[in-house]
């Protein structure tokens, strides 16, 4: 029933929304506050006006420039508006209005501020794992998909895994990426947090492989985890049943 408009209204809820994750990418690696003081350009102050702050429009109307002072508008603004509202949307799409959509369009827009965040300053803010856990507990109680040994013995390996591999990587792994592990861990349970952290790395090693021989990235030079940790979790909570079932097939 009227699937198209709530498609469009959830797309639109989206790039809002997405506007205010851009606050969050800029302000949360300098430990600012996220609600004020209210949005102003990083680089004359001017405090921004309603008709600066429209997700995608104003910064085609300006033409990607400062209304005051003509400094460039990073194009990451316009970009994570439009990431959010697209995911939001096909999300919804998929599972409707129900618990489901509401959790996927939640860790969805949680996945992208933790990965452009760590894309760009290599961390993982303990603000947003919090975040990432205390949903995790909310979604555990209200859906009880999983009994309490299960999320345990997920939090533990979600720990143990990363940890023992920063023990021997020294440094190839860091105490963000093993908070965020232990947060997936007690969001998945028992076997999800094998599938993500098998998933997450596999993508990473390709992707990681593919810099380094084309030369886009030196060998020493380290690649953000993060971003592969989020991936790896979202298709798993989405998909570890056709994956596993696509798994077991094969034998
Ligand atoms: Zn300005």
């Amino acid at each position: 029933m009227y699937i198209v408009e709530i498609v469009i209204f959830f797309f639109l809820i989206g790039i809002i929304i997405g506007s205010f994750l851009n606050v969050c990418i800029y302000r949360l690696p300098k430990n600012e506050n996220i609600v004020f003081p209210p949005s102003h350009c990083p680089s004359c102050q001017n405090r921004l006006r309603p008709k600066d702050l429209i997700p995608v429009m104003s910064f085609l109307l300006l033409k990607g420039k400062c209304r005051y002072c003509g400094e460039k508008i990073h194009w990451r603004y316009p970009v994570i508006e439009m990431i959010n509202g697209l995911g939001w949307s096909v999300i919804i799409l998929n599972y409707g209005v129900t618990i489901q959509g509401f959790v996927g369009i939640i860790l969805f827009s949680l996945s992208l501020v933790i990965a452009s965040i760590d894309l760009e300053h290599y961390i993982i803010p303990d603000s947003l794992v919090l975040v990432l856990i205390l949903s995790g507990i909310i979604y555990h109680i209200v859906s009880r998909n999983l009994s309490l040994i299960n999320i345990l013995l997920g939090t533990v390996i979600g720990f143990t895994i990363p940890f023992v591999l920063a023990l021997i990587s020294r440094g190839g792994m860091g105490g963000g990426d093993i908070k965020l592990c232990t947060a997936i861990g007690m969001w998945l349970g028992l076997p999800g947090v094998f599938l993500a952290l098998f998933l997450s790395s596999f993508v990473g090693s390709i992707v990681g492989i593919t810099l380094i021989v084309t030369k886009i990235r030196q060998r020493k030079e380290p690649i953000p985890f993060g971003p592969f940790l989020v991936l790896g979790f979202f298709v798993t909570f989405f998909f570890q049943k056709e994956i596993l079932t696509l798994y077991w097939s094969l034998f």
